[in-house]
């Protein structure tokens, strides 16, 4: 998405201030929504001719080799075998509450699959590399890309000329195509993103001097409507920045706050995303800046070295989100990150107000039941209209339901279930709204807090480590208090790892440092424990008490450092002699 070449590039995001707010001139929406919408059709109609693509080459594959698709059907049916048996498993775990592997046999039934579908993989990848080598396969191939490569074309002809989808748009549409599985269609909501691309990139100095033809930016001073307590109480100057984007013959105008200026670099790409946040919609202008030099910050510090072990873990102190093991000056320093108390409440309050909306919701469906059961037949029109109700699970569809009545036509003994129901949407239409600005106020503020410990970590460590494992696979550390471990899945949803790994690395020069073990191994002495799910351990082997989220760190930074020692990085060699001397010391200062 980033254009062709590989340039650093970052994302910075602003929401559009609503048009009720600020009347700055205009954007129109209908058109920008038409476009949306056009969107949605031409990544449609590319799914559907990429479906046939794919069809017409299994045919192909059929045709030239018949045991290629039967081959993948019974791998399939192993896949579907092993799952079936480690949900077996997974029963049986509940069941006892327990947490084993299974019993003799089904480990053993399990092995038998897996050593049987490798055998499969691996004819089915010998065939593939053979199917490569065939001349007439590969012919046939390619006609089959020509052909569909054609049909793809017309479309972007179709949309471009014929239906007047704008240049950026479709491109950001072609590139965001799943290309490699069986591709679904995207229904359309309303939501979506329109693209602009800026061949050549421009500068932010070049777009506020107005000297590009496709992207300008002004600053206006804005009158702005202050509420007290939902009254006016007066207004308040306050100046927005106007991005004007081009669109066929017009500029859009898009006023919106910039908190910080965007860093030096071209802006390649502008993204207009319209998104649903409660029950209304929102814009957001994103700009894709690039930059060759990178996006190092100006108080990086020369040298040091810390490692952030991430996780999730109630502890007595609140929520700890990681845990840091730092090098520097002959020092050994670390220290755990704990979520404070006030940011977790604006998340409990997201959820407070959803468990409300959940039991309201679930009342007025039970109402609304007992209402239909009382009743006796209705009227087909709304008895189709109420079909499955038992079934329904979201909330926007009752409300739906409800206003959809209100004008559809009356039923005798209607009126006290009618209004109940209209009362409950309004409210739940509140409270929704409510629940959503709740929940991205706590975004934004945990996201500064992550910002903030990443600037102090970058003005003392020069390098960070940080394990290589992929944090979608990543454990899941359980609390000390067994009870609470339902929460795990919220604390999770609080101290969202990816995000603070990704913030870190975006402020840090950081290295990946090998993970496995990185939790079991004891970082005095070296040898491998099985934990317990205490957070205070004593090593079984050299008796040393430690923290395990401490334990973690230090080892990613032990090994972080040690690496490159043995001149992984190929760095000079004072560079090595001192990291080697540094690893040393902190070997014996550690333990
Ligand atoms: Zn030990």
């Amino acid at each position: 998405m980033f254009g062709n070449d590989s340039l650093p590039s970052r994302i910075y995001s602003y929401d559009v201030v609503d048009k009720k707010v600020v009347r700055i001139s205009s954007y129109d929406a209908s058109l920008l929504l038409k476009q949306l919408s056009l969107c949605n059709n031409y990544y449609n109609d590319l799914v559907s001719v990429r479906r046939k693509e794919l069809e017409a080459i299994s045919v192909l594959r059929n045709e030239l080799y018949p045991g290629y698709a039967a081959r993948n059907d019974e791998i399939e049916a192993l896949n579907l075998k092993i799952e079936e048996l480690f949900e077996q498993i997974r029963k049986q775990n509940m069941q006892a509450k327990k947490k084993n592997s299974g019993t003799k046999d089904q480990k053993n039934a399990i092995k038998a699959l897996k050593a049987e579908k490798t055998k499969l993989v691996h004819q089915q990848r010998e065939q593939k590399a053979s199917m490569s080598n065939d001349a007439t396969y590969v012919e046939r191939l390619s006609v089959l890309n020509d052909v569909y490569g054609a049909s793809r074309k017309a479309l972007r002809k179709e949309y471009s000329r014929n239906k007047g989808l704008a240049w950026g748009s479709y491109l950001g549409i072609e590139q965001s195509q799943d290309k490699r599985v069986w591709p679904s269609y995207r229904s359309y909501d309303g939501c979506g993103r329109l693209c602009w691309q800026f061949q050549g990139g421009v500068t932010w100095s070049e777009a506020c001097a107005g000297k590009d033809t496709r992207l300008k930016v002004s600053v206006k001073e804005v009158a702005v409507p202050i509420f007290v307590g939902g009254k006016l109480a007066g207004t308040k100057s306050k100046s927005f920045t106007i991005v004007h984007l081009k669109y066929k013959d017009t500029f859009i105008q898009l006023p919106f706050f910039m908190d910080r200026p965007l860093p030096s670099g071209v802006i390649k790409w502008c993204y207009l995303i319209r998104r649903k946040v409660g029950t209304k919609f929102t814009w957001q202008i994103q700009f894709v800046v690039s930059n060759g030099l990178g996006f190092a910050k100006q108080d990086l510090a020369r040298d040091g070295d810390v490692a952030v072990d991430y996780g999730w873990r109630k502890t007595e102190k609140g929520l700890r989100c990681a845990y840091w093991a730092g090098y520097k000056d002959g020092r050994f320093e670390h220290g755990e990150l704990v979520i404070p108390a006030g940011l977790v409440d604006y998340y409990i309050k997201a959820r407070d107000i959803r468990s409300i909306r959940d039991k309201n919701f679930d009342s007025m469906k039970a109402q609304l039941m007992a209402w239909v059961d009382e009743q006796g037949p209705l009227p087909t029109w709304l008895s189709q209209r109420l079909s499955g109700l038992d079934k329904w699970k979201s909330s926007s569809r009752l409300r739906n339901f409800a206003w959809w009545w209100s004008i559809a036509g009356k039923v005798e003994g209607d009126s006290v279930i009618l209004k109940a129901l209209l009362d409950w949407a309004s409210q739940d239409v509140h409270l929704h709204n409510w629940e959503s600005s709740q929940r991205k106020k706590f975004i934004v503020r945990r996201d500064n807090f992550y910002r903030n410990f990443a600037a102090k970590l970058r003005r003392f460590f020069a390098t960070l480590y940080v394990e290589n494992s992929d944090l979608a696979k990543m454990k899941v550390t359980p609390t000390p208090d067994k009870e609470h471990n339902s929460a795990v899945s919220v604390y999770r949803d609080i101290v969202s790892p990816g995000r603070l790994m990704q913030i870190l690395k975006e402020n840090m020069h950081h290295k990946k440092v090998e993970a496995r073990n990185s939790s079991k191994e004891c970082h005095v002495c070296h040898k491998v424990t099985e934990l317990a799910d205490q957070v205070e351990y004593t090593c079984e082997h050299c008796g040393k008490k430690w923290d395990r989220d401490l334990n973690g760190a230090a080892n990613l930074l032990l090994r972080g450092m040690s690496c490159d020692r043995k001149g992984g990085e190929n760095e000079d060699a004072y560079v090595l002699e001192h990291k080697r001397h540094a690893s040393n010391e902190l070997c014996q200062k550690i333990a």
